[in-house]
């Protein structure tokens, strides 16, 4: 059996390298490494693949979050409501913009953000609200769109781990995420379902004016070369990166269609276990393009069955051990504890098991197997 990884981007490389390798070397031909003609195509693209009317590429999906924050104008003491069970990045960049962030609840079977939650939080001085796509899977989006539209708010949607996740509207309509709000952000960080080798990032929109400004405040506030018309960032994706990304794209529809069947067949393995709940898949099959295969582990130790893991040489990960209001950054007196039921139990029962493109039936059977026989 091959050595079982969280990711493992060894593997996936091989079958691609003949055609990455062509790629990079064209870049280090050209020597165009900054806003060479890969990231140019890259951005077409992306937004050919995604239906939206601008991408705008940047150096991280943290950055994407910061600038699409910058773009909408949102200003010092302006509230911006987010989730309370994800990544850092997304309270971290509401924070450094001197924005209060306003953390809520998540649902217990899609760990996503509660539009319930979100409805109570809001005040005369919210301004946006940050659901974020958590583990792949599209946020309830209809709800969160009509509390915005009601109050009258921004809607950015962190779509760092869903990339080419569709969601289908009350109307049927289908979009994929990260183009339902006023803008979308996404990470290509190697782990991500469509990662590049290093850092990188991007922002959609279909807005014409806000892709304006948003490319500007890319590039060091600059509409025209060397005058700053607004206070921007240095955000860029790398031409290598984007060389990278262009043959990857081709393949994302494929590689999420992997971890989806890898999720089929784990949660096969799981679903009768009372001890185990598998991740539930809201709306139709395609809402869901499993960065993380999580758990919840009852009635057992979490920790325990990880250490047990460990012992039988299969990774895994807890996101999150940490819900960000407990986060020494992040704390504040005006959370009350009883507003976090959900995420303060989450953070007990997750285990997150190997997931990526190149899991194979063997080593899913052998990562199920030590789990049941964990538990049992
Ligand atoms: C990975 C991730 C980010 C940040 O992306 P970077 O490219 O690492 O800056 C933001 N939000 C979420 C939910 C993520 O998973």
């Amino acid at each position: 059996m091959r050595k079982i990884q969280m990711v493992d981007l060894q593997t996936q490389y091989q079958f691609i390298k003949l055609k990455v390798d062509k790629g990079i070397e064209e870049v280090l031909n050209s020597a165009q490494f900054i806003n060479g003609p890969a990231v140019k195509t890259f951005q077409t693209n992306l937004e050919t693949y995604l239906g939206v009317k601008h991408v705008i590429p940047c150096a991280n999906g943290t950055d994407a979050l910061q600038i699409a924050m910058m773009g909408l104008g949102l200003k010092p003491g302006d509230e911006v409501i987010t989730a309370d069970f994800t990544y850092a990045s997304t309270v971290e960049v509401i924070a450094l913009l001197g924005l209060t962030p306003v953390l809520v609840d998540v649902d217990l079977e899609t760990f996503n953000i509660s539009p319930e939650a979100i409805e109570k939080a809001v005040t005369s001085k919210t301004k946006a609200i940050v659901p974020v796509h958590l583990f792949g899977q599209a946020a309830e989006m209809d709800a969160i769109l009509k509390i915005a539209k009601k109050h009258n708010l921004y809607v950015i949607e962190d779509n760092a781990q869903a990339l080419g996740a569709n969601f289908k509207h009350k109307t049927g309509e289908k979009v994929k995420t990260g183009c339902i709000g006023d803008v979308g952000t996404t990470s290509f960080f190697p782990s991500k379902n469509l990662g590049c080798y290093g850092d990188g990032g991007a922002i959609f929109t279909n807005n014409d004016e806000l892709a304006h400004l948003i490319r500007g405040i890319a590039n060091h506030g600059m509409y025209k070369r060397y005058y700053h018309d607004v206070v921007g960032v240095n955000s860029r994706l790398d031409s290598i990166q984007a060389a990278v990304l262009n043959e990857k794209l081709k393949l994302l529809d494929s590689y999420n269609q992997s971890r989806k069947e890898s999720a089929e067949k784990y949660s096969h393995f799981f679903r009768k276990n009372p001890k185990i709940i598998t991740p539930k898949t809201v709306g139709e099959q395609d809402s869901h393009v499993f960065h993380q295969y999580t758990l919840r582990i009852l009635g057992a130790d979490r920790d325990s069955l990880g250490q047990y893991l460990t012992d039988n040489k299969i990774p895994f990960g807890v996101y999150y051990p940490v819900p960000l209001h407990l986060q020494k950054a992040y704390k504040s007196s005006n959370y009350l504890e009883e507003d976090f039921k959900v995420t303060n139990k989450l953070i007990d029962e997750v285990i997150s098991l190997p997931m990526h493109s190149e899991l194979d039936d063997e080593q899913i059977q052998f990562i199920c197997k030590k789990v049941l026989e964990f538990l049992d």
